[in-house]
């Protein structure tokens, strides 16, 4: 665990190092749980929403995409039910002033006990060798048994009492457990009460004709106020989705883990709009489809889980999570929900319009259900990132970093570097550089021995570097060097597009 930490802390330092992300308003010491992303950290973004774009929207000829509005009625938030019920339980700590989200302590606390039982795996692992049978040790040792069962009875008691709004019992529970503040120790807790999450502020001018809006808690609800604008201007026909990526905003209690948990985040989402009584296909479909992206990007299967929802939103019939492996543990970067037709029958409830499919085949009306996807943009980055990070000895004794990150998403897709600054290379290497500048983003550098230039491109996780030396003067090669192998090939000038177009493509899903 300290060996993952001290990872996750070069993670972060090696991000603002580099340009990927830096605090908020650092002059001014920074704004708690707002980032802003650099020079490098924009490009790997759009690359990831560019990404989840294609996939979404241009390989699916039934899903259209929408760019809505942040600021928007404030009924729409009534009818969503996040003005009553975009709540979390928050508790403080008496003795050292700290706010804690009430149900995540209870979490962190199951996790620990998931913790043991991984250790008693382990440790079976070893001792019974290639013999181990992971799920009969799993079902059978009784130690594991019961850890499972008090994990499982602890959850149980914590969403339902989350469910009946029983606040007084997840404080029971939080004294039973012995919790304890992890800054001062202690267990002088407050009672635990909701807080709502969206932040408001005004419209207008004047103080008595102002209104009050909200900065939207997702982008979803964008999509379905345009349900039927969409729906006729694109003559969409059931099944068909809509996406949308931007910008939402949480005022998180407990803000943490860099850019996991922001105040202002970015969202990609798609409301997949379908018939009553299809969902759980669609919604094993977008299950599917969903976690086939994600390893599409080369990063092991192992890394990635499926987490059902035992406590559902108050608008979903089923939900999961998809996890991954951040190097503080498995945590939720995307969320399939199949969301009935609550936000469409709540739209139509509050506004007085209807918001109704006309089925040509059987001349019905209906309100259609809705499975969506709904994933963090920068919790994917962060997960990018993370997993990208690595350090390496080399044959030579030196060390590198290097970001592995998959080359369709890399910020700079080639470096061009002549090996000296002078009798013709420079010029050369920038009529190369200004060829490839119109397909891909490049990077030109002629500074210091190319061996630096290597590491500095391997640190911002440029996939590959074209060298020019004196024979490129003569016969019109130059040599590709591939980030992760640190291969070197000799190819003609005129071969660059095709090699780099083809190891670039290889990527999409
Ligand atoms: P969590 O349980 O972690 O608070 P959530 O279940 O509230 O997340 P959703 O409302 O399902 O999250 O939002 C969909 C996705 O948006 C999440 O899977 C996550 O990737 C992202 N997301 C949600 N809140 C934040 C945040 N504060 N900062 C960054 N990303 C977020």
């Amino acid at each position: 665990m300290a060996n993952n930490e001290d990872i996750f802390k070069k993670v972060i330092s090696h991000a603002k190092e580099y340009g990927f992300v830096f605090p908020s308003s650092e002059i001014y010491d920074g704004l708690s749980a707002v980032y802003d992303y650099g020079q490098y950290g924009s490009e790997l973004k759009k690359n990831i929403r560019e990404y989840w774009w294609k996939a979404m929207v241009q390989f699916n000829e039934n899903i259209v995409g929408i760019d809505a509005a942040i600021f928007m009625h404030p009924t729409v938030w009534k009818a969503s039910g996040h003005v009553d019920a975009f709540n979390d339980p928050l508790i403080d700590n008496k003795d050292s002033k700290k706010r804690y989200r009430a149900d995540v302590l209870v979490e962190d606390y199951i996790a620990k006990i998931e913790d043991k039982i991984n250790k008693e795996v382990e440790k079976a692992a070893k001792r019974f060798g290639e013999a181990f049978d992971k799920e009969q040790f799993v079902s059978t040792n009784p130690r594991v048994v019961e850890y499972k069962a008090k994990m499982d009875a602890i959850g149980h008691r914590l969403y339902s009492s989350l469910e009946k709004n029983d606040l007084a019992d997840v404080k029971s529970l939080i004294e039973e457990l012995e919790i304890a503040c992890p800054v001062s120790g202690s267990r002088n807790w407050t009672e635990v009460r909701q807080f709502n999450l969206m932040f408001a502020t005004q419209m207008g001018s004047t103080a008595e004709g102002a209104d009050t809006i909200f900065l939207r808690p997702e982008t979803a609800q964008g999509i379905f106020v345009n349900f039927t604008n969409v729906m006729k201007t694109g003559r969409m026909k059931i099944p068909f989705g809509i996406a949308q990526t931007g910008k939402a905003f949480r005022n998180e209690i407990v803000a943490r883990q860099f850019i996991f948990r922001m105040r202002e985040f970015e969202q990609m989402e798609m409301q997949f709009f379908i018939k009553p009584g299809e969902e759980m296909n669609w919604y094993n479909h977008w299950k599917n489809e969903r976690m086939k992206w994600h390893l599409s990007l080369g990063i092991p299967a192992n890394k990635y889980r499926f987490h059902d929802h035992e406590k559902l939103a108050h608008y979903a019939n089923a939900a999961a999570d998809i996890e991954f492996e951040f190097p503080f543990g498995f945590k939720e970067l995307e969320g399939i929900h199949s969301r009935t037709d609550f936000d469409l029958n709540a739209h139509q409830k509050f506004s007085g319009k209807k918001l109704q499919y006309f089925d040509p085949e059987t001349n019905e009306s209906y309100v259609p259900y809705v499975v969506e996807t709904s994933i963090g943009l920068d919790r994917t980055f962060l997960a990018v990132l993370s997993h990208a990070y690595t350090e390496e000895k080399l044959e030579d004794g030196s060390e590198r970093v290097v970001l592995k990150i998959p080359p369709i998403l890399s910020p700079i897709k080639v470096a061009i570097l002549p090996l000296v600054k002078k009798d013709g290379l420079p010029e050369k290497a920038r009529e190369i550089f200004d060829r490839l500048k119109v397909d891909y983003m490049c990077q030109y550098d002629e500074k210091d021995a190319i061996g630096r230039r290597y590491r500095r491109q391997d640190a911002i996780g440029t996939p590959f570097c074209i060298t020019l030396d004196y024979d490129t003067l003569n016969d019109n090669t130059v040599t590709i060097r591939e980030r992760d192998s640190m291969l070197q090939q000799r190819i003609p000038i005129e071969k660059i597009n095709e090699i780099l177009n083809g190891k670039l493509k290889q990527f999409q899903t």
